[in-house]
């Protein structure tokens, strides 16, 4: 399975700065395609400019949020249908920001993971326990919870078509990237989950890991049996610095 590089540049980056990122990270990764899947997710302004530029490549585009429903009165929302629209093809879902700082429930997520199947939208589901659960010994416990309320709630079929993100939110733009090991424990227990919903499917559902991911602890990261890619915040703002964590990948 080819490892899944996906950056997520958060509420940064405006459309008149991509262009210009576009062509130094095409070029700095010009010899991994095939060799590596690359994605960036903009902000939701920058998306047509990013579809422009990334057009014909081997580097997809993604946003980093959508609405549950199609259109509607649903002011300063986004809908899934839009994006289609504009020639977006990937979506994150549940991000941590989303869930903790805009209150996103397994249910939202639920919803809009159905939507972005439905509309075709390759989804990116993200899972990850905070700080004081980890503390608390409730990992495994917050990981089910919202693997099966999240994820597991659209069927196997829909499933299997579903990239998961392990991101531990202890570890999201603190500079503390989980070791290679505790990574490769949550994404080994959520592969077990992935086996009891999808059976021998969940072998070719990627698990990617999220959380301050650099160029320098990209490989190990990738190199445990059940990481099978990772999604970038800070370090994608940077087209060379991504580009390393891009070739680190292939
Ligand atoms: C993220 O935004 O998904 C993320 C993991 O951020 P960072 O790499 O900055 O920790």
């Amino acid at each position: 399975m080819k490892n899944l590089v996906a950056g997520n540049w958060k509420m940064h980056l405006s459309p008149g700065e991509v262009a210009g990122y576009a062509g130094r990270f095409i070029s700095g990764t010009a010899d991994l395609a095939g060799k590596v899947d690359l994605l960036v997710c903009p902000s939701f302004p920058a998306l047509p400019a990013a579809v422009a530029a990334f057009r014909g490549t081997h580097v997809a585009v993604g946003a980093q949020n959508m609405h549950q429903e199609l259109s509607g009165a649903f002011t300063g929302e986004v809908s899934g249908a839009a994006l289609v629209d504009l020639g977006v093809g990937w979506v994150i879902l549940g991000h941590s920001e989303r869930r903790h700082v805009y209150g996103e429930t397994d249910a939202l997520v639920l919803a809009k993971l159905k939507r972005a199947h439905e509309l075709g939208l390759r989804p990116i589901v993200c899972v990850g326990e905070l700080l004081e659960e980890r503390d608390r010994g409730e990992t495994e416990a917050v990981l089910g919870r919202q693997f099966y309320q999240s994820l597991a709630g659209v069927g196997p079929t829909l499933a299997v078509k579903t990239v998961l993100a392990y991101e531990p939110v202890w570890a999201i733009g603190t500079g503390r990237t989980a070791t290679p090991e505790t990574a490769q424990e949550a994404h080994s227990f959520l592969r077990r989950l992935l086996r009891e919903t999808l059976d021998r499917a969940a072998e070719g559902v990627r698990i990617l890991y999220g959380g301050s991911v650099k160029p320098d602890n990209a490989r190990e990261l990738m190199a445990q049996a059940d990481v099978n890619g990772v999604l970038v915040g800070g370090a994608s703002l940077d087209p060379e610095k991504f580009a390393a964590i891009a070739r680190a990948g292939a």
